[in-house]
């Protein structure tokens, strides 16, 4: 899906707080997807399906894929279900007109500055801007959201959902969040305030010393690694391009994330150890990792099933690996066949300069692809 390379929803609270990063984000390198992204990705497009009448039922999708991402039962029942069922709380009765996945922009007000809204919905006099969540790390407030308040903006300006706005006394940010949903009531003169606000950030951005700041949006923008706020040398910065920053530099900053990142693991670890002792840690709990469902019972489970399915679908015989191998022929005197093993590194990491491993070659990315596919 295409982003505004200028403001979109998800970067919206950190181009209004800190305009200037607009131009240091567009030196950075995009962002590789993660499989959290991309789960998300096809959970959306799954949503979207099912409340667009594509298809009959969550089950019809099972097997579907986003990159490496498949859709399974277990996040039919965890996410996508769940999530629908959220959305009886706003309509219990089944009569919102919506609209899904929608492309909604500022047109001529503000040029290139767009983004995709997953449900905007009008019951009576309330217009209503939904949100999907489907991560399960950072939970996501509904007050204030200004990704849902750059939504409605966008979408009272696009020709194709101003219907949902027209006349309407009350606006509701929604965020579907599995388990939970959060909702807070706005104002088409909230929203009026929101699209000044962004207007002027979106100026800001464009002139050539635009106002930076730190603070909570500075946690997804990609420009962190060397952004001057970040590391305390405005005016260093100031004076020089960001394409001159010196290697050296890089190199002391990373010297310090070393440092900073053991300080960190440490102190998780703590606040870890002192929650699960039973003191409070403010701002802080334990929660359930994801679960994943096992079988209470292999055998009995298998001799049910075998009246549904044969014995080469329930069960998977696996290749042992070469070290278990190794160890099964050694009790045998024997050794591994000559070439049947290769020893294929799943990536590369970055490392001090003296460690002890040498350094690799830069491969071009198709050469990098061809051996993934190798590996796969
Ligand atoms: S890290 Fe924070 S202060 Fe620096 S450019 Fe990004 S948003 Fe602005």
């Amino acid at each position: 899906m295409k982003h505004s390379n200028i403001v979109g929803g998800s970067t919206a609270e950190r181009v209004i707080n800190c305009p200037g990063s607009v131009k240091l984000v567009a030196t950075m390198p995009p962002k590789e997807s993660s499989t959290y992204a991309d789960e998300g990705t096809l959970l959306h497009d799954c949503i979207a399906d099912l409340l667009d009448m594509k298809v009959k039922s969550a089950r019809d999708m099972i097997g579907r894929t986003y990159n490496d991402q498949v859709l399974t039962e277990e996040l039919i029942e965890e996410k996508l279900l769940p999530a629908l069922r959220l959305l009886n709380t706003i309509d219990p009765e089944n009569v919102m007109d919506f609209e899904v996945e929608q492309k909604v922009g500022f047109g001529d007000f503000l040029p290139s500055v767009f983004g995709h809204v997953d449900l905007l919905g009008r019951l009576g006099d309330t217009a209503i801007v939904l949100d999907w969540k489907f991560g399960s790390g950072v939970m996501v407030e509904a007050e204030e959201n200004y990704q849902g308040l750059f939504y409605a903006c966008a979408a009272r300006r696009t020709d194709l959902t101003k219907w949902v706005f027209k006349g309407a006394t009350k606006v509701l940010i929604v965020i579907v969040q599995p388990p939970g949903i959060k909702i807070w009531e706005t104002t088409p003169e909230r929203l009026d305030q929101f699209e000044a606000q962004l207007a002027s950030a979106v100026v800001e951005a464009k002139s050539d010393n635009a106002l930076m700041a730190a603070g909570k949006w500075c946690k997804w923008c990609a420009a962190k690694p060397v952004c001057p706020v970040m590391t305390g040398e405005v005016d260093r910065v100031k004076a020089a391009q960001i394409s001159a920053l010196p290697a050296e530099q890089i190199g002391e900053y990373l010297k310090t994330a070393d440092q900073l990142e053991s300080w960190i693991t440490d102190l998780r670890a703590l606040a870890f150890q002192m929650l699960e002792s039973g003191a409070a840690v403010p701002g802080y709990k334990l929660v359930p990792k994801r679960a994943i469902r096992s079988w209470v019972n292999e055998d009995a489970a298998k001799a049910l099933l075998l009246a549904h399915l044969p014995e080469s679908e329930l069960v998977e015989v696996k290749m042992c690996s070469p070290a278990v191998v190794e160890k099964k022929l050694k009790k045998l005197k024997l050794a591994l066949p000559e070439g049947s093993t290769a020893a294929v590194s799943s990536g590369v990491t970055l490392a001090d300069v003296d460690d002890p491993r040498p350094q690799v070659m830069q491969l071009g990315s198709q050469l990098k692809s061809a051996l993934t596919k190798l590996q796969g």
